[in-house]
């Protein structure tokens, strides 16, 4: 249910609200509008006279919520959410781009990867240093290490990182170097790693399951920002489907859709969004045409030496000219890189 106050109403009638709303074992989620100030209740709201409150000072109405996701929804929160990585705003009017290579390989791959795409315009970097692979014959990655030369990149490039966790008891080691916490496309319905990460104040990149409906994606964000992280980031990365000719297929639908029912801010990855570096431009580009607030994008600087997904990363030279060719896209819509 969610209650909707009056234009006047007060901090003292706001408080009387949360208190009653408390008082029958709910909490409220307080989000003020330029209009109206929306409280959101969650728990169980048959223990409340909806009449009752309705005749509290300062209340114009309340209303039911059918969607079974609450806090990741409009209805609660009708504004955008911008979630602000170290002055990097993402889920305003700029379209921010993540970019570097899948894994952390070396410390040298890594920083010059980083000095490259920082020249060309991103303004996060990312790496993984815990890799989900298919084969465990495959490289899992650095580990430790690998943040370690993420976090010297950093201090390099002045760009926040973004990389993977995928054992919530990591969650707390993989937190202190990272400034946005990635769960993967395989994780995403890992509900232990979503407590985790809901209880670090860190923001999160929650990739979509690659067998996930939306629904079941916003369900996950709802156990993040149940725990009281609010600062989620939503990613379509592409969804198993019958065709062999791409790794995954893009639902660039999922962007408006999702713009649609919640305020978090929507990336895009059209890197294992398509698994074919040939791909990765025209499908940046269509994301960014359909309002997509970010993308996150593989660059290596020698694919084909790459331990993992060669095929679907960009050369330094063709992700700046990537980045030249989406300016235009961006500024159409309204919105600059
Ligand atoms: C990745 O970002 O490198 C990755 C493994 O992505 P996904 O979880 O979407 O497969
Ligand atoms: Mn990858």
């Amino acid at each position: 249910m969610i209650v909707v106050m009056k234009r006047d109403a007060t901090e003292v009638h706001l408080d009387a609200l949360v208190a009653r709303l408390e008082g029958r074992g709910c909490r409220a989620h307080i989000s003020k509008g330029e209009e109206h100030t929306i409280v959101g209740v969650i728990g169980d709201v048959r223990a409340l006279d909806r009449e009752q409150i309705e005749r509290m000072a300062g209340v114009e109405r309340t209303m039911s919520v059918l969607r079974p996701f609450k806090l990741a929804g409009r209805a609660f929160q009708p504004e955008d959410t911008v979630v602000d990585v170290n002055g990097v705003k993402i889920g305003g009017d700029c379209v921010v781009v993540m970019a570097g290579p899948c894994a952390v390989e070396s410390r040298k791959q890594v920083l010059e990867t980083a000095h490259a795409v920082k020249e060309a315009g991103a303004r996060i970097l990312r790496g993984g240093a815990f890799k989900p692979r298919s084969s465990p014959y495959s490289f899992q990655g650095l580990g430790e290490e690998g943040l370690k030369i993420l976090a010297e990149a950093r201090e390099q490039t002045g760009l926040p990182i973004v990389t993977e966790v995928m054992d919530p008891q990591l969650v707390p080691l993989v937190a202190t170097y990272t400034d946005i916490l990635q769960i993967g496309a395989r994780s995403m319905q890992n509900y232990a790693l979503l407590h985790a990460v809901g209880e670090i104040h860190k923001p999160v990149l929650l990739k979509r399951g690659m067998m996930s409906t939306i629904e079941e994606l916003l369900m996950a964000a709802e156990y993040i920002l149940s725990h009281d992280n609010e600062d989620v980031l939503l990613c379509e990365r592409g969804i198993r489907t019958f065709e062999p000719y791409t790794r995954n297929t893009l639902d660039l639908s999922a962007v408006p859709l999702l713009q649609q029912l919640s305020h978090l801010p929507v990336i895009v990855d059209p890197s294992h969004g398509t698994g074919k570096w040939e791909l990765v431009a025209p499908l940046s580009r269509a994301a960014v045409a359909a309002g997509a607030d970010g993308l996150i994008i593989e660059v290596h600087p020698r694919p084909e030496e790459a331990l993992s997904d060669g095929a679907q990363s960009l050369k330094p030279k063709r992700f700046a000219e990537l980045m030249h060719t989406i300016d235009p896209i961006a500024a159409a819509i309204g919105k600059s890189l």
